[in-house]
């Protein structure tokens, strides 16, 4: 069959679908670190290419949630990130210290994919070995075939691959008891992630955040950029909103000297945490620290917990743990207090029992008898993490036809340490590998940048294999200047 054929399957080519940060990034370490010739497609919709739900925002407002100077998109090139940021006239002349703790807005964070994604996929000072086609589509499935499968896009394309990678990504928040029927209520807006600021009620009136996590952070700061003047109401279970970066101490004491906190187990690991949050407190330091502390050993210590322990960890302590450890830059926590003080945006602990609508309201009944009524409601409450409830029909397609199975947890995919699919039999797959989001239940620590980049790197390695990887490329000065 003619290489023109796009749906032909023939060694080399790869497929990738997904082009958020996960997708770029793995297709870029395939052009940093191939030396065979390859044919890599990227199938992406709904979001722009490169920069994906997170950094795909138009909103300044809206802030990276971790510091310039551990943003580099490449593991092995940590000031990379940084260093691109000294090529904008805006941040040439901030001093190296203030520059490398910034919170850069995200939309400029996609403006660094997005050259990544030119420089390395596109031009023709890119890559020499690799060739690059991007699809706009929704891949909806995939059937195997001799040597490899074809993915069937909703439009009817199919693209044929010996490889392919699912980089779906985050998927959008699952529906709230209620919310089924409210589809079309002008009031209410089920994807947090999709433009709803030409939505807003009048100044005066009231909007409802579901969650009380950084997509409502994001909803906040919208708002007050906007100078809109009503009133914000958000609920979570416990009502707690994201807390501050901070500059920590030093405190060699955790781990203790010795100690392998992956060998501990969930009970004792937990005693050792309060204990050294307790003397933190005890300091007048901040018991955060601890969770900081824990982050280079949390996917080992969670690929070591029992299932129950997994489970238990999710029932009982992450609600705590995802407070403590996904912080929000100083200058947003202080606007977001602001907020609080003046009484815009008030914080509401309770389940959310029922969503309903009343006339052109909503009303967001609460356990305890409480409710709450909005002129315009947002549905905040994070990812879906309940994989066999994937609202992705490509998901879906895969995990009926058994080429992809739950993890233990049943968070996300099942996948071998290598990222490559277990599929519903316990084989290997040939085909499919995974990252991102999707290995939430097989490693927890999987949603941000400083993961996602290692990730990237290692699907490339899996994928080329021993034989196929050049050594390593000289950081050249022409890629910082991208
Ligand atoms: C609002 C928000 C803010 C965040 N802020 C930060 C931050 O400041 N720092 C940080 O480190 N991390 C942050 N994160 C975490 C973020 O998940 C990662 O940094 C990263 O963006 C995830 O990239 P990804 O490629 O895995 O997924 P995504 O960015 O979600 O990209 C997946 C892409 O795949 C596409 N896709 C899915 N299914 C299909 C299909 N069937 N066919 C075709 N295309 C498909 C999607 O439309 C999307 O374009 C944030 C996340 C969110 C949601």
């Amino acid at each position: 069959m003619p290489d023109s054929d796009p749906s032909s399957i023939r060694p080399g080519k790869i497929a990738i679908i997904g082009g958020g940060f996960s997708g770029i990034m793995t297709a870029v370490n395939l052009a940093r670190l191939s030396w065979k010739p390859l044919h890599v497609t990227i199938i992406n919709h709904r979001r722009p290419t490169a920069r994906g739900v997170a950094y795909g925002t138009r909103r300044m407002e809206h802030l990276l949630n971790v510091a310039a100077r551990n943003m580099s998109a490449y593991p092995d090139l940590p000031d990379h990130f940084v260093n691109w940021l000294r090529t904008r006239s805006d941040y040439d002349t901030v001093p190296e210290l203030e520059l490398r703790e910034r919170f850069i807005p995200r939309m400029i964070y996609g403006d660094y994919l997005r050259g990544l994604m030119q420089h390395n996929l596109q031009s023709p000072t890119g890559s020499d070995v690799l060739r690059t086609t991007f699809i706009e589509g929704d891949a909806i499935d995939v059937h195997p075939q001799e040597g490899g499968a074809v993915i069937v896009l909703a439009d009817g394309t199919r693209v044929g691959a010996s490889r392919i990678v699912l980089a779906t990504g985050n998927e959008p928040p699952s529906g709230l008891p209620g919310a089924e029927e409210l589809q079309d209520h002008p009031a209410w807006i089920g994807n947090p992630w999709h433009p709803w600021e030409n939505r807003l009620p009048p100044s005066g009136g009231t909007i409802l955040v579901l969650g009380t996590g950084l997509t409502t952070v994001d909803a906040v700061m919208t708002l007050r950029s906007l100078g809109w003047q009503g009133v914000v109401h958000t609920v979570s279970r416990n009502g707690w909103l994201p807390h501050s970066h901070f500059r920590g101490i030093e405190y060699p004491d955790f781990p203790p000297p010795g100690v392998d906190l992956a060998d501990l187990g969930l009970k004792k690991l937990v005693e050792l945490m309060e204990h050294h949050c307790a003397r933190l407190r005890e300091m007048g330091a901040n018991p955060a620290i601890i969770v900081d502390k824990m982050r280079p050993h949390t996917q080992r210590i969670w690929q070591r917990f029992t299932l129950e322990e997994r489970l238990e960890f999710t029932k009982r302590y992450a609600a705590r743990w995802n407070v403590l450890r996904h912080r929000i830059g100083p200058e947003t926590h202080a606007q977001l207090t602001t907020a609080q003080l003046t009484g815009h945006l008030q914080v509401h602990a309770g389940s959310i029992e029922s969503v309903k609508a009343d006339g052109n309201q909503l009303r967001v009944h609460l356990s305890g008898g409480k409710t709450l009524t909005g002129d315009l409601v947002i549905n905040a409450t994070g990812p879906n993490t309940k994989f066999k409830q994937t609202s992705s029909l490509l998901l879906q397609n895969l995990l009926h036809r058994g080429l992809i199975t739950p993890d233990e947890t049943e968070m996300g995919a099942r996948v071998d340490t290598d990222y490559t699919i277990i599929n519903r039999d316990g084989q290997r797959s040939e085909i499919f590998l995974a990252l991102g989001p999707l290995l939430r239940g097989t490693l927890w620590e999987t949603i941000a940048v400083p993961e996602l980049r290692g990730q990237s790197r290692r699907t490339a390695e899996t994928l080329l294999g021993p034989t196929a990887i050049r050594s390593e490329p000289e950081p050249v000065m022409m890629e910082y200047m991208i």
